[in-house]
């Protein structure tokens, strides 16, 4: 990437496939990073350094050093364990402790404690304090900004002062950092950032715009139409609570062409796909059942076509967990690389 950042391909998102990551790979990424155990043991042929982005529990330590290279901390208990563990493994841990910047998710909070808390990882055998990082945008929508990731790199250079030495790795944050490197803004000791949605889907979430040169139709969901039949849009009878404990509301629309495909909340969040057949309105959905209305349609439908759908990154990560759907991976060129 322009401006000297580096950037770690999150892969969690599509449950750590290793075909996608390789993508991520020949894409030029650095890393690949994500917050399971399970999702980098899979990635474990890939020849790239590893990051472990959920802070680690300490009963899961042992996997953490044999499938990760580096990992986010936030607990020197945490850190202490990694060390000995690295140490019997004759290994040493790249550390990057987490600063909160006020998304109040993970991190220290106080500039004296991560200061501290770095002095303290850098003595500690079976670890390399690599660096610093933040997340932001995740819990509290805290929008990264160049007073936010200032504050960041003025950090770092307080621990580099303290430990007299440079840090590998400022890591500025995941997707949602990317629009102040777009912009230009991105503060210049942010040398790192972990990207998943960016990379997947090319979306700038905070601008709500889409980066140019990208594709936004990369995961596609296809559902086969079980039943079509004309009914009125207003169920009949009194309303009470539906199978997800809402009371629905309905509009009367008299007659309309209703079509139910195969899939349902148990596979996908509905409020994040759209059809590619931009005339179809998606209803609902219960468990195992998606309502369409196609009367709009110019498509001859019947029971066994297929409806396909773009999907956002709830729904991607909601269809790529469930084990009822069949994942298929093709190239533009529609050669199929994997079932
Ligand atoms: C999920 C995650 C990311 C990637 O987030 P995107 O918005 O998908 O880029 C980065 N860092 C951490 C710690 C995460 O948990």
């Amino acid at each position: 990437m322009e401006q000297n950042i580096d950037v770690a391909g999150v892969t969690k998102c599509f449950c750590g496939n290793p075909i996608i990551a390789r993508e991520f790979l020949m894409g030029g990424v650095s890393y690949l990073a994500d917050s399971r155990l399970e999702n980098l043991k899979k990635l474990r042929m890939l020849d790239v350094p590893k990051i472990m982005i959920r802070l680690p529990m300490i009963s899961e330590i042992e996997e953490v050093v044999k499938y990760a290279d580096i990992s986010l901390n936030s607990e020197l208990d945490t850190v202490k364990k990694i060390g000995q563990v690295a140490s019997s493994m004759d290994k040493v841990h790249g550390i990057v402790l987490m600063v909160d910047l006020g998304d109040l998710r993970e991190g220290f909070f106080n500039k004296e404690d991560i200061i501290s808390a770095c002095e303290e990882v850098n003595s500690i055998s079976g670890v390399k304090l690599m660096g610093i990082g933040t997340n932001l945008s995740c819990y509290g929508g805290v929008v990264p900004t160049c007073e936010n990731l200032g504050r960041l790199t003025e950090i770092k250079e307080s621990i580099e002062n303290r430990i007299g030495r440079s840090l590998d790795i400022v890591s500025g944050g995941n997707s949602s950092s990317y629009q102040l490197v777009e912009a230009g803004k991105m503060p210049c000791g942010v040398n790192n950032l972990r990207l998943g949605t960016m990379l997947l889907l090319g979306h700038d979430e905070v601008n709500d715009k889409w980066i140019k040169g990208t594709y936004h139709d990369c995961f596609i969901l296809k559902t086969e139409i079980v039943e079509i039949k004309d009914k009125p849009s207003k169920p009949i009878g009194e309303i009470g609570k539906d199978a997800f404990g809402n009371v629905p509301a309905f509009e009367d629309e008299g007659i309309i062409k209703r079509a139910i495909c195969a899939i349902g909340k148990q596979d996908t969040d509905i409020k994040w796909m759209e059809p590619l057949d931009r005339s179809i309105k998606i209803l609902g959905a219960s468990s195992d059942h998606l309502i369409l209305d196609i009367s709009k349609s110019k498509m001859d439908y019947h029971v066994g076509s297929i409806v396909e759908f773009q999907l956002d990154y709830v729904a991607i990560l909601s269809v790529m967990n469930s084990t009822y759907v069949r994942k298929v991976i093709k190239n533009r060129d529609e050669k199929v690389r994997e079932g």
